[in-house]
């Protein structure tokens, strides 16, 4: 363990602006931080200085090698490693990094998923420097955070919508900002605090289940005799090897400039969580791709595995991520914070609608971005928020609400009827009932809590949505009051008009009773998509496709692609669990049954030679049942077999993912349910995968 002190460890891998204050030259400084903030366009000769600093500073931390570091739409970072040598003449080398190497880096982008955007001849992409967010030494390899396009400019990747979306929203919002007379804010950004669930297991036991290894869940496995019925895992002490792996894992993120905060464990045994202190949205998502990285890599050194699928166990907690998002101005106002003054509190509250408006009307995008196989398992069961999306105000703030649309006194205001920019807003407390985790969507005071997102998911794409979502109905506001006679009128209608349109959205009951199911599909029309193939191709529904290009965080071909390649990814995921569980329901469940009659039938053979009147109730009995469950592994084997290649037979991908959805997925789970009721009556001895109990409770 270091003995470093956190502060003197905090941030020493990050080539942050404490390093670049102390390395650059005032001028190269000044131009890289107007860069950072402002976009503005970085001069060739700034980017060479800069280049020469950061090679400097890498050196000197002992790296040898550069990558360009970047978000394709497998899921997953790229990076290709070069190393800083050049051949100088005497035989030797020197180490070299060049402006251009910062800037730009040409990674073949063939195997990486495009869509069809790219023609095959045309194989290159290109990655470009996001000075945004800081690069940072990773094994010895200074990693530059880019993003990645292709050579006709489409994005291949999920930063550079992110980016477009965020300056969509600061254009808006410093719109409307405007009308209130704050010409102070330079710009808008929107920050994210995403929490982080995993399940933690011992390497050996994952080395004894090849559907971990190769599907990150299991596909088999009966309930073990305690689960997380008792409550006891919730916040309960940190087990020594859990606590260990945090301590270690905490390090590691503070040295990348990480601000891992918060470590407990969740409800589900072997289910643990980390949040760090929230940041700009770009930063979060690119230091939550690490964390989830570093995870991995810390919990091997400990001899652990780091589950970061969305379902790992079934009937036990599924793990996923909350996306804690507020908008905020460089002069440090929270724009979702309530104010003191009237015209504060009139800015608050349209900001509110804003989102409130957004999330109604694009519904389909906050679900559709948070659409994976994984993730299928966890929206709509039990334990997680609904597949519909709705949002939570909290009762006070609905009942403020309600008044202006009703134009009815609010009891919190002196009776008084509120007319806003000129009344102060009543004080309300945040309200405690935001513990109600039923919500996919909840305001926590001064931020929105999107709690649909899976723990594997990149919240890139939950933000670029929501981003884009809020810019458009920032841009219905400024444009229509912009052109208002009677600025205040215009904005007291147009947040009356707001609740009264959008007020199907907001619900503050339980999210997991069904009767909320039939009241929000049928009486209020918002969408219930279960699955990934059932949402996925609404991205390109008219009004997404307009709003997303009209505030160019994607083009057209960009959008058509991204459903083939989403839909492509679900596809390939659900395969490889189906094939997965092919191979071990022949090879390793049907043999282990057989394991166990044998032994029996062996052991009857046994006893009627001793003893020839014996009964052999039991044996018999189990046997019977075996038989029958075996059957049942061994048609549902054939008929998933089948299942696979009819949907491979499939001419195109919304019909392939129908196919899986429909027909392979069902195959699995009349496999597993068979195979699952075997594994309590087969020996422990005949069974050949570690049970539920080894494995939730394997970490000591
Ligand atoms: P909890 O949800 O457990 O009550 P908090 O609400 O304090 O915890 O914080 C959860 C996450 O929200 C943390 O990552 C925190 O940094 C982040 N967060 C707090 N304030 C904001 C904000 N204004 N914008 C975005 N994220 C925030
Ligand atoms: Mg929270």
């Amino acid at each position: 363990m270091e003995t470093k002190s956190v502060p003197e460890m905090f941030g020493e891998n990050v080539f942050d602006d404490r390093v670049m204050r102390a390395v650059l030259s005032e001028d190269v400084y000044q131009s890289l931080r107007k860069t950072i903030d402002e976009g503005a366009k970085l001069d060739t000769k700034v980017a060479e200085q800069v280049a020469t600093a950061m090679r400097d500073w890498a050196l000197s931390k002992g790296a040898t090698h550069f990558t360009h570091w970047f978000q394709p739409l497998t899921g997953v970072t790229a990076e290709k490693h070069d190393s800083f040598i050049e051949p100088s003449p005497d035989g030797g080398v020197i180490m070299a990094f060049s402006g251009k190497n910062l800037i730009q880096g040409e990674p073949d982008a063939s195997s990486f998923p495009t869509g069809g955007i790219r023609a095959t001849f045309e194989a290159r992409g290109y990655t470009a420097w996001d000075p945004t967010s800081y690069a940072f030494i990773k094994d010895k390899t200074l990693c530059i955070p880019t993003a990645f396009c292709s050579y006709t400019g489409e994005a291949l990747d999920k930063k550079t919508p992110l980016l477009r979306s965020m300056e969509a929203l600061n254009k808006q919002a410093l719109r409307i900002l405007k009308l209130f007379g704050n010409e102070d804010a330079k710009y808008v950004h929107t920050s994210v605090g995403p929490e982080q669930e995993y399940f933690l297991i011992t390497k050996e036991m994952y080395d004894k289940r090849p559907d971990i290894k190769y599907t990150g869940r299991t596909l088999f496995g009966a309930k073990a005799p305690k689960g997380q019925e008792m409550d006891d895992h919730y916040f309960g002490v940190i087990k020594p090897k859990v606590q260990e792996f945090m301590n270690d894992l905490n390090q590691e993120l503070w040295k990348l400039g990480i601000l891992a905060k918060t470590e407990h464990n969740e409800v589900a045994p072997a289910q643990h969580e980390l949040a760090p202190i929230y940041s700009s949205t770009n930063i979060a998502t690119d230091q939550n791709q690490l964390m989830m990285e570093i995870m991995q890599k810390v919990a091997a050194r400990h001899g652990l595995v780091c589950l970061l699928h969305e379902k790992p166990f079934a009937g036990v907690n599924g793990s996923g991520k909350h996306n804690n998002w507020s908008m905020s101005t460089d002069t440090g106002i929270n724009l979702l914070s309530p104010g003191a003054t009237p015209y504060e509190n009139a800015q608050f509250l349209l900001f509110l609608c804003a989102v409130i408006k957004a999330v109604d009307d694009y519904q389909d995008l906050l679900r559709l971005a948070v659409a994976t196989a994984g993730n299928d398992h966890r929206l709509g069961a039990n334990e997680a928020p609904p597949a519909i999306i709705s949002i939570f105000l909290g009762d006070e703030l609905t009942a403020i609400l309600d008044a202006i649309e009703n134009d009815t006194p609010y009891a919190g205001a002196e009776k008084k009827i509120m007319k806003l920019g000129v009344d102060v807003l009543p004080r309300f407390a945040r309200d405690t009932t935001d513990r109600n985790r039923t919500s996919p969507f909840a305001f926590t005071g001064n931020k929105f809590e999107f709690r649909s997102l899976g723990s594997s998911n990149s919240i890139a794409c939950a933000n670029m949505m929501l981003n884009a979502a809020v810019a458009e109905s920032l841009k219905i506001y400024a444009d229509r009051l912009e052109g208002a006679e009677d600025f205040e009128t215009a904005l007291h209608d147009m947040i009356k008009k707001t609740i009264k349109d959008h007020k199907r959205i907001l619900f503050n009951g339980n999210g997991y009773d069904d009767a909320w199911v039939k009241e929000a599909t049928e009486v209020r029309g918002l969408s219930n998509y279960k699955t990934t193939p059932d949402c996925m191709p609404h991205l390109l529904d008219e009004k997404n496709v307009k709003m997303l290009t009209a505030h160019k965080v994607f083009t057209e071909a960009e959008l058509k692609s991204r459903v083939d390649i989403m839909l492509e990814n679900y596809s390939k995921s659900v395969l490889i669990e189906a094939n997965t569980m092919l191979e071990m329901s022949r090879r390793m469940i049907l043999p282990a049954i057989e394991c166990y009659e044998n032994k029996l039938a062996g052991a009857v053979a046994a006893k009627k030679a001793v003893a020839p009147s014996v009964a052999c109730a039991y044996e018999g009995d189990i046997i019977a049942k075996l038989s029958d469950l075996a059957d049942k592994v061994y048609a549902g084997a054939n008929e998933l077999e089948k299942a696979i290649s009819a949907a491979n037979g499939e001419s195109d991908i919304i019909a392939e993912s129908l196919s899986i959805k429909d027909n392979v997925i069902t195959a699995m789970n009349d496999i597993r349910k068979a195979a699952d009721e075997a594994e309590t009556y087969v020996s422990k001895e005949c069974w050949p995968l570690p049970s539920y109990g080894d494995l939730l409770f394997s970490v000591k």
